[in-house]
């Protein structure tokens, strides 16, 4: 409802009844937009006259990844609007909307890695390097007894005859 006849808004009206009225309430088309998110809080849902602009908003429109995944920067974001409106908000989270019919809108929420791939990738690298590293350098032993530099799995030295521990790696 919008208002009364003689122009006074709202729902409620007092008045002194001091000669005949005749008063009718107006009513205007209304729509109900409701605004709903997972995470964080939602602003903007109610009724709104048909054909007029609603802000909606959600905030934050970030939220941090707990411990070591806050500090590798993985975030949960706000990318945009879905069901009956979609759009991209703000950086403050808002949108304006037009509304011309009953409107569900829900905040689209996507997980943001950060550093989690590029310091998975190094790792993965570092790993690999250290693998093959370790592989090269066991492709040889050294006497036991001379420090003469033999071929893994070698038995005797070749330079002194020293016996060599069975290596079981
Ligand atoms: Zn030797």
């Amino acid at each position: 409802m919008k208002g009364w006849s003689d122009g006074t808004g709202g729902t409620a009206y007092e008045f002194t009844a001091n000669a005949n009225m005749t008063l009718s309430a107006i009513y205007a088309k209304g729509y109900l937009v409701t605004v709903t998110s997972s995470l964080g809080t939602t602003y903007g849902s109610g009724w709104y006259d048909a054909g007029s602009s609603a802000t909606i908003r959600v905030t934050p429109t970030s939220i941090p990844g707990e411990g070591i995944l806050g500090v590798l920067g993985v975030s949960t974001v706000v990318t945009g609007w879905g069901d009956e409106y979609t759009g991209s908000p703000a950086s403050d989270g808002s949108s304006n909307v037009k509304v011309e019919a009953p409107m569900m809108i829900h905040a689209v929420w996507v997980m943001s890695l950060g550093l989690i791939l590029p310091t998975m990738i190094i790792a993965i690298i570092a790993v690999v390097t250290g693998f093959i590293f370790h592989k090269r350098r066991s492709n040889v032993q050294y006497c036991l007894n001379c420090g003469h530099k033999l071929p893994r799995g070698s038995a005797f030295c070749l330079e002194c005859g020293h016996g060599q521990k069975l290596d079981r790696l």
